[in-house]
């Protein structure tokens, strides 16, 4: 809205709020110019530099559902704010009141009940932290400063997600401040059919202040193999993969990544180096003493260039990449999901990233299990899991794949943008969805009902019923109400 504007300006542009905000609502605001406001305005992906109007921090349920309340009355656009941590930057917008929850970050581990219960602005390093000393976790995120909001309200998945399932599957109840200001406690019982959409379309329907999860135990240690193999061994490595990886025992998950060999990876023979690799990943979870007969298949192809293994608590795992993935670096993700892995496609993906415009940003010379690259697969299983409980979209496929450029300076990016949507165009005969919460633009209402498919009719009718003026409009995907003559229109 504001792009062709200096930072003063924008500033100024958006400092157009009636007055009365600050003493509408019992917690702090910031506004543009005052100390805070520029730490506080950005989101984890630097390419979005949005000037809210107004930050308001909250502490508790009550200050989110007074300063919505206030947005209503004064007809002032808002957005929720849970971990900054989406790439389309949807938790900010130019000239609205953003709605922050990063101040709510209590987690509270209830033994007796085996619950969780998490505030709307923790990190998934909070609730691991939490629960790690009674040997107990969450399936959820792989990177430890992701929002649980915004996650889980998509669906959730992790590295436990193929032994557990996704986030919703273990969500509970959910606090929530609707758009007409009350605020709600939604689970099976109460309000059943908010609590559905809460869970995979959860971001267009309110303010979420509190989650209660059911978690599970521990299963042991994390063992992480990690094997790069040459240019060469692509075609062959990934077809092994696609026979191998659904099939794999559930508590193994497999990952395969195409990208350049880093140049200043000297762990790697100095010819591979600045050459096309392709990783095999496999976390394994349980006693280390079994993993070497678990993942062997996945590794039973072709001569590696380097490998490492290495056994750790949950915890480590989950903080292993934050590093790779840190703050201050412009991304244009998009994730696909495929229903099968023809040679076609295959090929189709390597030589799409081969082609990737862009440099190597891993941070270190730590030949990590992740690493941020042009093209990723995830094997689903072989029978995915019934996901008519919940409103997800796109993380029930056999296979989870995700196009990502990264950048550092402005001029990178209208080639790497354009690199994401050659290669989206040319699997898309395979394409089988896509989820939510990895997409870098925010959907209209027709891609809306592409994503949710069967789902995207109710989830109208619900949208129609809780938020009909369209409040929360910032959700990841953009919902219009029931449309005449579908099943679910006027319910
Ligand atoms: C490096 C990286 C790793 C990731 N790893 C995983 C992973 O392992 N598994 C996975 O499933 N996903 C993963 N994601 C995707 C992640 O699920 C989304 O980015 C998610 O939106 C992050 O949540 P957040 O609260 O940080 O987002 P935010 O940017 O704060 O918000 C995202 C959306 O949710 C809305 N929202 C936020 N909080 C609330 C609230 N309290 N109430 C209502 N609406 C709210 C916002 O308005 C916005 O539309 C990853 C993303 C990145 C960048």
């Amino acid at each position: 809205m504001h792009d062709h504007l200096t930072h003063k300006e924008k500033l100024m542009a958006s400092a157009t709020l009636p007055a009365g905000l600050e003493t509408a609502v019992d917690c702090d605001v910031v506004f543009p110019g005052q100390p805070g406001y520029e730490t506080l305005r950005r989101v984890w992906n630097a390419d979005i530099d949005h000037f809210p109007a107004a930050i308001v921090r909250c502490r508790q349920s009550r200050d989110a559902a007074a300063a919505l309340r206030w947005c209503t009355a004064n007809k002032v656009p808002l957005t929720v704010r849970g971990g900054g941590h989406n790439l389309a930057g949807t938790a900010v917008a130019d000239g609205s009141v953003l709605i922050d929850m990063g101040l709510m970050r209590e987690v509270t581990v209830d033994r007796a009940k085996r619950r969780l219960i998490v505030g709307p602005g923790c990190r998934w390093g909070d609730v691991d932290r939490a629960a790690e000393p009674y040997d107990i976790a969450l399936p959820a995120g792989v990177v430890s400063h992701t929002g649980v909001a915004g996650l889980t309200l998509g669906g959730g998945v992790g590295y436990l997600s193929r032994m557990f399932g996704a986030t919703v599957e273990f969500l509970e109840e959910v606090e929530i401040v609707t758009a007409d200001g009350v605020v709600r406690r939604v689970n099976t019982q109460s309000e059943p059919d908010l609590f559905w959409a809460l869970k995979g379309a959860g971001h267009n329907f309110g303010i979420a202040t509190q989650f209660v999860f059911r978690y599970v135990d521990l299963p042991g240690l994390a063992t992480v193999r990690l094997a790069l193999y040459p240019a060469d061994d692509r075609r062959e490595i990934l077809r092994r993969f696609r026979e191998l990886g659904p099939a794999m025992p559930d508590r193994v998950g497999t990952y395969v990544r195409l990208y350049r060999c880093p140049e200043y990876w000297s762990q790697v023979p100095r010819e591979h180096r600045g050459k096309p690799v392709i990783s095999v990943a496999t976390v394994t979870y349980g006693d280390p003493a079994e993993e070497p007969a678990l993942s062997a298949p996945m590794f039973a192809h072709g001569t590696p260039i380097y490998q490492s293994l290495r056994s750790m608590p949950h915890v480590t795992l989950q903080h292993s990449t934050d590093d790779e993935f840190r703050y201050g670096i412009s991304h244009y993700w998009r994730h696909v999901a495929f229903r099968e892995l023809p040679d076609e496609l295959i090929d189709t993906a390597i030589e799409h990233s081969d082609a990737y415009p862009g440099r190597s940003l891993n941070s270190s010379a730590h030949i990590a299990h992740q690493v941020m690259c042009p093209f990723e697969l995830i094997a689903g299983k072989l029978t995915p899991r019934n996901h008519q409980n919940d409103s997800t979209s796109g993380i029930h496929s056999r296979w989870g794949g995700n196009i990502g450029a990264d950048w550092e300076y402005p001029d990178e990016r209208p080639e790497l943008v354009a690199w994401v949507k050659r290669f989206t165009a040319a699997i898309a005969p395979w394409e089988n969805g896509t989820y939510i919460n990895f997409t870098s633009e925010q959907k209209d209402a027709a891609s809306g009902r592409q994503v949710y498919g069967a789902k995207y009719d109710r989830l109208a009718a619900l949208k129609a019923k809780y938020d009909p003026a369209n409040v929360f409009a910032h959700g990841l995907v953009a919902l219009e109400t029931a449309p005449a003559g579908s099943e679910w229109a006027g319910k």
